[in-house]
């Protein structure tokens, strides 16, 4: 089984409206009379109280005070109190990891992102229109909604989210789109590394290379995006029309920067899941690449907001999300995906031709083996050895000096997914 999200837009009735902003207003009181909880509990018991601790404090609420068991759906109201358990997890996270820990706010009816469903037919229902176009949702106590979009490729509706977000309302679909099957037509191996200059370089075993270079709207659209930043920042009056406004138009900028590249990311690893049978890479690690902006609590980065921004634009989504969408279409072909643990493999640090290890700065784009002679471009350089190790194309001796595991055989491999 697998599972996708679809999104489509809600268009209630005026009436409907306000039942939808009255039923979300039940569950922004939830989630902040479920925060207060905790927080009193912890200043009275220096303990923290669990998610299963407040589904029983919601069940003795909800039998001694009836509104509360009419203003919403009991299930969806536990999926309220799952949202502060998930924000409270992440809170704990980033104390261990020495980040800024950001405690979990109260929050005011404008900035409570929705509510969610879980079971389907507990309370909402979605009938898709024909191939998944459109569609409507029905809730219980707010009747027939009209939806809007299409989801690419439909499923057994499993769960939802009723979104809020700039006066409009969206419904998140989660379905089960079992384990779909994908056409291949080429059968070879190939490896991959994020580029500096080009956006992905690969080579394949035949020796071919892979380069891949940005889209070129994307240093617009980022410039773009920047100016926007610049005019909402220089608006010092936060509750002033205007900086709505800019905050609206850059809201906006986002979203459809962010819907092209997915859609860019879909139609590229799509290209390449249908030609290769084996892909490596190394394992991508995510909490490296924002760390660098919002600093560590002994150390707080400056302009964290814009740059951890920025850094979520450029650096993040585009390897992170390419990666994933690449790998579920590697599996969906029946195809191997293979992790290489960069740690021990050093890949760009390593001759792909003789495996010694040299040093080399960010600023070395050319791989110059003093052992062996090779040269090489980087990139292509650390692809090839991810290649090399992924197919096992390396002599024992090679790696008893090197010190790293063999990955044993195609099947057993040791840092396998899927
Ligand atoms: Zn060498």
């Amino acid at each position: 089984m697998q599972c996708r999200k679809a999104t489509y837009s809600l268009y209630p009735t005026p009436k409907q409206e306000a039942a939808l902003l009255g039923l979300l207003r039940s569950h922004q009181q939830l989630y902040n009379a479920a925060l207060e909880e905790r927080i009193d509990c912890w200043r009275k018991t220096g303990k923290s109280l669990s998610y299963a601790a407040q589904c029983r404090s919601l069940t003795v609420l909800r039998r001694e005070c009836p509104e509360w068991a009419e203003a919403a759906n009991c299930s969806s109201q536990q999926m309220t109190l799952r949202r502060l358990d998930k924000a409270f997890a992440a809170f704990f996270r980033r104390v261990k990891s020495g980040q800024a820990p950001g405690f979990p706010r109260f929050k005011s009816l404008a900035r409570f992102p929705g509510f969610s469903f879980k079971a389907h037919g507990d309370g909402w229902r979605f009938t898709p229109g024909i191939d998944w176009r459109h569609g409507t949702l029905k809730l219980s106590g707010i009747g027939q909604l009209r939806a809007r979009g299409q989801a690419r490729q439909g499923g057994e509706v499993r769960a939802s989210d009723v979104l809020h977000r700039d006066g409009r309302w969206y419904l998140s679909l989660t379905l089960d789109i079992g384990m779909p099957q994908r056409e291949r037509t080429g059968d070879a191996a190939m490896a991959f590394d994020w580029g500096v200059e080009t956006f992905l370089t690969g080579v394949d075993h035949a020796g071919e290379v892979i380069h891949m270079d940005n889209p070129r709207w994307w240093q617009s659209e980022k410039d773009y995006i920047t100016g926007l930043q610049q005019v909402v920042s220089r608006k010092r009056n936060k509750r002033s029309n205007r900086r709505r406004k800019a905050v609206q138009r850059l809201a906006a900028a986002h979203g459809k920067t962010a819907r092209r590249r997915l859609d860019w990311a879909h139609k590229e690893t799509a290209k390449l899941a249908s030609l290769f049978a084996l892909v490596a890479t190394e394992e991508l690690h995510i909490a490296n690449m924002t760390r660098s902006a919002a600093g560590t609590v002994d150390e707080p980065g400056k302009n964290v907001a814009q740059k951890a921004g920025l850094n979520r634009e450029i650096l993040d989504t585009a390897p992170a999300l390419f990666t994933s969408l690449f790998r579920q279409k590697v599996l969906e072909t029946a195809g191997e995906w293979v992790e290489a643990p960069t740690r021990q493999l050093k890949p760009s640090q390593r001759c792909p031709a003789c495996w010694a290890l040299a040093k080399k700065s960010l600023s070395d784009r050319t791989h110059e083996c003093s052992r062996c002679g090779h040269t090489e471009p980087r990139d292509m350089a650390a692809a090839r050895v991810v290649l090399n190790w992924a197919l096992g194309l390396h002599t024992g001796q090679e790696l008893a000096e090197t010190g790293i595991n063999a990955r044993e055989t195609l099947s057993s491999a040791p840092h396998r997914l899927g």
